[in-house]
């Protein structure tokens, strides 16, 4: 039935063609060319309707291959000439073959008429195969290779708000072949944020916690890099150059903006300079070694004020990051001086700096006091009220105070990615995009904005969503379901989520929690927060490898593999220095 059908389409096509012939033969006929000498109007059809027919049945043309498929037309013509023209046609005149030299001299225009005809068949099959194979469904869609992509959604940013957009698109546009999906992100993981202190206290492996942004998709396109530029009315998003990639350009029709936020240090150079951050799992490591390193060169020290300001490690920020990370920070460090014959463990001290009196703002007041006290009681030291103010080698300066410190933590701030300066738009006080609650960018119609670069209108409480993992998911949901939607014409969702609760890890088996307006503290807050968020760590083999290292962390103890050697790389950047002036270390001594 299916061969029959392509019979019927093919002939058809090959008939077409041969009364476009006739009609041109016939218009330009002279005494050397006629349709008399090709046999007569008739048979001329014939031929370009079995030309047709034998060309749809037999081949499976190559889609934007117009070379390859003119010539099996011409190859297909010669095959019939020979088959139909000088043979069968011959006997069904009764004239029998006409395989004799001379008769098939005077066959030669034909043979011509049927390598034309064979020609344009190639050509407009080769033409139609698109539509052919698509609404007629003769040939199989899969020859036609990847859709041609005529529209594409690019989306910045492989957060939670990004990721998710991504794999709402990919559902919703599953029968819009010709819709293009693209990722673009600095990094190829996703991070889940809520565990990165478990990073710096060596609980879990870094990327145990990172799964790969490819993991979750099948259609859309991941494109690791960062961004140089964007041009709204263009509608192009420049990727930043380097040696790695060759595509520089990508065009959008719709663009959703996911960058997150980065450090915020309002200005202060110093503390810049000074200050480790703690955003990304670049950061989580950073610290874990810096603490180890700390240890290291702590053992080896005589000076014990050069050894005290080694272990001691500083903290700005009492918000949910800042206290988290200390928390682990203080276990990690006092559960491994048993390794350092030399270190005091009376000598190390964690400090936690915050502006306001009350630690944990995001949750109810007896739930930070909870945690201040429980954390003092594990030797955590608070300075409240205070802010730091400058910052400078081995030293945290808070107003007229200092503390000796090699080991600087910030978390005291926040601001949106720089991505957002690249944009022609007004942004907010705080640097971000301003969006109605179907998480369009005011004043556009293409460009949309979801997670912590985006001031979203949470219409529970009639003030903005806040900055977290929880809002930025169901914000990239919403913005990706309503680009989908702005795409296939559906209407667009509103986004309405209620805070579920917030959480956060103390350190060893502790934790608060407020969880659905109840309050939890200790043990079972602590398990709660494991239990929650192990089940929102994406992908099912980072939750089994992450409980594996929970598991081993409760029978072993802490590792303190350095897997950055900081002193090496200090030598390291001190023999390029040196080489790269030619001078020997001792001349520059
Ligand atoms: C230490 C810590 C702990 C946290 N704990 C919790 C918690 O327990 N619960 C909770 O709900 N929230 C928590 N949060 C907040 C939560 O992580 C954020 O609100 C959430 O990650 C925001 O998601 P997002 O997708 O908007 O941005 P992000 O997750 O920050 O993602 C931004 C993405 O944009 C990409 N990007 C940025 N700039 C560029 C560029 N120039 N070019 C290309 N790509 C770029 C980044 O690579 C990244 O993939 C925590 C945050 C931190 C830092």
């Amino acid at each position: 039935m299916f061969r029959l059908r392509r019979a019927a389409v093919g002939g058809t096509i090959g008939l077409l063609i041969g009364i476009l012939f006739t009609l041109f033969v016939n218009f330009v006929s002279n005494t050397n060319v006629s349709l008399a000498t090709l046999g007569g109007p008739l048979w001329v059809l014939i031929a370009a309707f079995l030309i047709g027919l034998w060309y749809a049945v037999l081949f499976e043309p190559h889609r934007d291959n117009y070379a390859e498929n003119v010539s099996t037309g011409l190859v297909l013509g010669i095959i019939l000439w020979f088959v139909w023209a000088i043979s069968l046609q011959p006997f069904l005149v009764g004239k029998g073959e006409s395989w004799q030299a001379v008769e098939a001299i005077t066959a030669v225009p034909k043979l011509i008429t049927y390598i034309l005809q064979g020609g344009l068949v190639g050509f407009v099959y080769g033409l139609l195969f698109g539509w052919l194979a698509k609404s007629l469904k003769l040939h199989s869609t899969e020859i036609l290779g990847p859709p041609e992509i005529t529209k594409r959604v690019v989306i910045i940013g492989g957060g939670y708000a990004g990721v998710s957009a991504a794999q709402v698109l990919e559902k919703e546009l599953a029968k819009h072949p010709a819709i293009g999906v693209t990722l673009v992100s600095q990094n190829n993981f996703l991070i889940h944020t809520p565990m990165l202190s478990e990073v710096s206290a060596s609980a879990v492996n870094a990327q145990n916690i990172s799964p790969s942004l490819r993991s979750f998709f099948k259609n859309v396109q991941v494109i690791q890099s960062d961004i140089a530029n964007i041009d709204l009315d263009k509608r192009i998003v420049h990727l930043r150059a380097d040696t790695r990639s060759t595509k520089k350009d990508l065009h959008f029709d719709h663009l959703i903006l996911t960058a997150g936020s980065v450090p915020n240090f309002f200005g202060n150079k110093n503390i810049e300079k000074e200050a480790f951050s703690f955003k990304s799992l670049e950061d989580a490591t950073i610290i874990r070694n810096q603490i180890i390193d700390m240890f290291e060169r702590a053992d080896l020290e005589p000076n014990s004020e050069k050894r005290k300001q080694m272990l001691t490690f500083v903290v700005a920020g009492g918000g949910f990051a800042g206290v988290e990370l200390l928390g682990g920070m203080n276990d990690f460090a006092r559960g491994i001086c048993f390794y350092y014959p030399n270190v005091n463990p009376a000598d190390v001290r964690t400090v936690l700096v915050h502006s306001r009196e009350r630690i944990l703002p995001e949750l109810s007041e007896a739930l930070g006091e909870f945690a201040k006290e429980k954390l003092i009681e594990r030797g955590v030291e608070f300075q409240l009220g205070v802010r730091v103010t400058d910052a400078r080698p081995g030293f945290v300066v808070t107003g007229e105070q200092e503390i000796p410190s090699n080991t600087f933590i910030w978390t005291a701030g926040n601001r949106p990615s720089h991505v957002l300066s690249l944009l022609d738009l007004p942004l907010t006080k705080r640097g971000q995009l301003e969006v109605n609650t179907a998480l369009q960018v005011l004043h556009t119609d293409n460009i949309w904005a979801a997670g912590d670069c985006a001031q979203v209108p949470d219409l529970t409480t009639g003030k903005f969503a806040p900055p977290t993992a929880q809002h930025a998911l169901r914000e990239g949901k919403v913005a990706g379901y309503n680009v989908a939607a702005a795409l296939t014409g559906k209407p667009l969702k509103t986004f309405k989520f209620k805070t579920l609760g917030s959480l956060a890890a103390l350190g060893h088996q502790l934790a608060v929690a407020e969880v659905f307006g109840r309050r939890f503290s200790g043990f079972f807050a602590w398990l709660l927060w494991r239990g929650i968020y192990l089940s929102k760590l994406p992908t099912l083999q980072k939750q089994v490898r992450v409980l594996l290292d929970w598991i081993l962390d409760v029978f072993f103890p802490p590792d303190i593999v350095q897997t950055i050697n900081f002193s090496q790389k200090e030598r390291e950047q001190q023999r390029v220095m040196t080489e790269g002036n030619g001078r020997s270390p001792e001349v520059q001594a």
